[in-house]
């Protein structure tokens, strides 16, 4: 729900504390007589503005005061004491993130169609939800208080989109003058803290590109460990982004800039010991070129902002390969594992899937206890990999799987990523949809209400197939596929 709040970062109206939304029956809070909608506004005397604050102003500390205001105007004191780290069995209200105060140039928001899901102009940018969930935040609006924030409660790591360290690249990027965009005091201030930072860098080709990148790649590694990671994800641009100064990101310029990256790997491998700037996965797709290996990655710093999952996937379904294998196919399995298709973007199922029946009939007879018969969607970036491991595993245990690459006619534009599909893409393939159930993406459902980008509620969609529609993201790919899994479990997030 939280998605759908707008609080401007400047002009952040909110009553104090922090609301509780559901408590543990038999747990230390419902002892205390705590309840939903009950306010937590001081915890010791010290002020608590949200969840954070809670957690930050409760921790170690096992002699209590909760100041709390009940629904009906009453303001209660609750002294206790609790065991140390005894869990309070409480639930809280999300936090409602603060907006940025930028006008990017290739801002998300300015790629929406007009009756885009409203959460989709959300435009956050909050320190918390940076520490929480690693979104991005520029830091070119943060207070001075947020600063101390991050600071006292030790909210490290923060993701911060640089872009570039050229100050007149990133004010030009950011849409803001440059004394905003220069975020160099803070960042110095944060480092001299030991606060560390995740960075990422928008690649807008012709802009932040080349020479620029190259500097800012540079500029960042001489901060290592404590600038710990830097992404380089390609801009995305859909039908409505009209902006003349983008440019599209081609398949060349990916070429391009995988050779320039790798040779800058390489010397921080050499230099700090660590890959430290990262491509996204979209730009080894693009390029058509395979992703780097697991070693490559490292921890995997970054991969929420995309940077390796597919990495990740592919090492995932090796195991799911191997496991499926029978005796007689063992052998057969640990070499299909291994193989790749080198160039996904010519492979024939980035834009047409195959039909199921290609698939080896014999092979399907030979384990038909085993056998799983329907269709993945997926993005058509991602579908020629997702089809490649899949016609594997249909050729080892039989199952008739198929995997449609789902072009995006909403957004439109280069966008071909999975997590951007919306209801009216997946009715768009409908037809070709065959088998017991189809599985589709579950991020492009909002992970607090069963709705999908374009505003279509998950039911509707599911109305509108005759067989079960499961929503899955790629871990539960892999429980499926590896028999774990029950549609029971796939329940859809309710409101
Ligand atoms: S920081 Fe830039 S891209 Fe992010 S929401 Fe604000 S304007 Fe949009």
């Amino acid at each position: 729900m939280y998605e759908f709040a707008v609080t401007p970062a400047v002009t952040q109206l909110r009553r104090p504390g922090v609301i509780i939304t559901d408590v543990t029956p038999g747990g230390l809070a419902d002892e205390l007589e705590l309840a939903p909608h009950d306010r937590i506004i001081k915890v010791n005397g010290r002020t608590v503005r949200d969840y954070l604050d809670f957690r930050f102003q409760t921790a170690g500390e096992t002699e209590l005061t909760f100041r709390v205001k009940k629904p009906d105007g009453e303001t209660v004191d609750i002294e206790f004491d609790r065991e140390e780290g005894e869990d309070f069995g409480l639930d809280f209200e999300q936090i409602v993130p603060r907006q940025c105060a930028n006008e990017c140039l290739f801002c998300f928001c300015k790629g929406n169609p007009a009756d885009a899901r409203p959460s989709l102009f959300v435009r956050d940018e909050d320190i918390r939800l940076s520490f929480l969930y690693g979104n991005y935040t520029t830091l070119s609006s943060i207070t001075d208080d947020e600063m101390k924030r991050i600071i006292e409660q030790r909210l490290s790591p923060q993701y911060v989109s640089v872009h570039a360290t050229d100050l007149k690249t990133r004010a030009y990027l950011l849409g803001v003058s440059e004394e905003r965009a220069d975020i160099s005091g803070k960042l110095k201030t944060l480092l001299d803290n030991d606060i560390e930072l995740h960075a990422q860098v928008v690649l807008c080709p012709g802009i932040n590109d080349g020479m620029q990148l190259e500097k800012t790649l540079r500029d960042l590694a001489a901060h290592y460990p404590k600038v710990v990671s830097t992404a380089v994800v390609p801009v995305a641009l859909t039908r409505y982004n009209t902006d003349e100064r983008l440019t599209r990101v081609t398949p060349e310029f990916c070429r391009d800039t995988i050779k320039q990256v790798e040779r800058l790997q390489k010397e921080f491998r050499k230099n700090l010991g660590v890959t430290f700037a990262f491509l996204g996965d979209e730009i080894y797709l693009k390029a058509g070129m395979e992703v780097p290996s697991r070693r490559h990655y490292g921890n995997y710093p970054q991969i929420e902002d995309g940077v390796g999952m597919v990495r990740t996937f592919m090492n995932a379904f090796e195991k799911v390969l191997k496991n499926s294998a029978t005796e007689s196919n063992r052998d057969e399995a640990v070499q299909l594992a291994r193989q790749f298709f080198k160039n996904v973007r010519t492979h024939p199922a980035a834009r047409v899937p195959a039909a199921v029946e290609a698939t080896d009939r014999q092979s399907i007879a030979s384990s038909r206890g085993r056998k799983l018969f329907g269709t993945i969607l997926t993005g058509e970036m991602f579908a020629a990999i997702l089809k490649e491991q899949i016609d594997k595993y249909n050729h080892l245990t039989g199952a008739r799987l198929n995997v449609i690459a789902v072009p995006n006619t909403y957004f439109g534009g280069d966008v071909a990523v999975a997590g951007l599909l919306t209801g009216q893409d997946y009715l768009g393939v409908k037809d070709e949809i065959k088998g017991d159930f189809v599985i589709i993406p579950k991020h492009t459902i909002k992970s607090d209400e069963p709705i999908l980008l374009d505003g279509m509620m998950f039911e509707e969609l599911r109305s509108k197939f005759s067989i079960p529609v499961y929503d899955l993201d790629l871990k539960g790919l892999i429980e499926f596929l590896s028999h774990n899994w029950s549609p029971e479990r796939n329940q859809a997030p309710v409101r």
